[in-house]
């Protein structure tokens, strides 16, 4: 059986590691050669708008899914005249628009940020007025990693701000001063079953996630979260792994985002969980049975971020786990990760702190 993929990044790069020992073919879809999945992995290579090739990836695929969800509505609706897409184009087209994903938490009662859209210097100055200062701004589309989005804190920022981000259509909403922030990942199978990974608690610096550590959290935190993402599942009858992120702030959780696709704070299941998020994800888009989400420990992932550290002083720390994602250095880029686990949070925290005054010295474990 042959996956394709649209996107072939790292995390379409772990689903086809993940893949082949289920004996799954893959077959990707990307802008350029050099993409982290080509290297393991067919890859065919043209625009996202490409028609035609997208139509070959369609009929060679017997199912498509997403390392990247910023797919043109055109193009998902090119392969699904060919194949089966996974997770649904609905819910990729809501997780692209931080209004129409506001507007879908605001549905399903799934407590959010205070937002106004934002698409001129009136309706900035409306949003300012009534969700007030200090606040985000951020575009609707295609942000990423921080990218495309300004903290306001004055009026003057606000000006700012819109003279470099106003030309694309805007959303502001509230800063929320959260405690800390997690992340709920679960998948749900053709049958409609669904399963869901213990919470994770992430730490982002400049917009960017470096730290995830997990299992976290109360039994009522953990149901809360859970909550909130079968309801998107179902409501999109969805199949294949679906992330939230949240803020918590006195102990109640606040939606931020979505993510239809596997995501950086489930890297850790790789080797903290009985099936990592990768495999889940391609039982579910496969029709096959779903595997066991129980932690096996308590894990710490670390972001590689621009550089990556000296493979061999890694790879001395008994049990650490490294994935490099074949990536050239850029200041800002995800060059890989690696994952501890420890037998108790305590022993997991230590290495981990330890581990971070070396290859994140900026970032302190709350
Ligand atoms: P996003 O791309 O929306 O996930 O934002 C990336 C990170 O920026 C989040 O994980 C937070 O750390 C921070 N952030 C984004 N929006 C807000 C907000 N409304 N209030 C506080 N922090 C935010």
């Amino acid at each position: 059986m042959t996956v394709g993929i649209v996107g072939a990044g790292q995390l379409g790069r772990m689903l086809a590691l993940a893949g082949y020992p289920l004996g799954l073919d893959f077959l990707f879809f990307d802008r350029t050669a050099d993409a982290p999945a080509g290297q393991i992995a067919p890859l065919l290579t043209g625009e996202f708008t490409d028609a035609r090739r997208l139509a070959q990836l369609g009929r060679r695929a017997e199912v498509v899914t997403f390392d990247w969800e910023n797919v043109p509505a055109a193009a998902l609706r090119t392969l699904s005249r060919h194949t089966r897409i996974c997770p649904p184009a609905a819910a990729l087209a809501a997780a692209q628009d931080r209004v129409s994903e506001k507007r879908l938490f605001e549905r399903l009662k799934i407590p959010t940020t205070r937002w106004h859209a934002v698409s001129s210097r009136a309706q900035l100055a409306r949003a300012l007025r009534e969700v007030g200062l200090p606040g985000v701004l951020k575009t609707r589309r295609l942000g990423y990693d921080g990218k495309g989005q300004q903290v306001l804190r004055t009026l003057a920022d606000a000006e700012r701000a819109w003279q470099e981000l106003g030309d694309a259509p805007l959303i502001y909403e509230e800063l929320v001063r959260f405690d800390l922030e997690v992340s709920l990942i679960a998948v749900r199978a053709r049958d409609g079953t669904i399963a869901t990974y213990p919470l994770n608690r992430n730490v982002h610096a400049g917009g960017i996630l470096r730290l995830t550590r997990a299992p976290y959290g109360s039994q009522p935190l953990q149901r809360e979260a859970a909550r909130s993402v079968r309801r998107i599942l179902e409501h999109f009858g969805y199949v294949g792994v679906l992330a939230v992120e949240f803020f918590v702030r006195a102990g109640r959780l606040i939606a931020n985002e979505m993510a239809p696709r596997v995501h950086n704070s489930g890297h850790w299941t790789i080797e903290g969980a009985v099936t990592s998020q990768f495999e889940n994800h391609l039982r579910a888009i496969c029709g096959l049975p779903l595997g066991s989400t129980r932690a096996l420990g308590h894990s710490a992932m670390i972001n590689l971020i621009g550089t990556l550290p000296d493979r061999s002083a890694l790879l001395g720390e008994a049990g650490l786990h490294l994935h490099e994602y074949g990536k050239a250095p850029r200041p800002g880029r995800k060059l890989g990760h690696c994952t501890l686990v420890e037998a108790s949070a305590r022993a997991r925290d230590a290495r981990a702190r330890r581990l971070l005054t070396e290859l994140a010295p900026e970032i302190r474990i709350p």
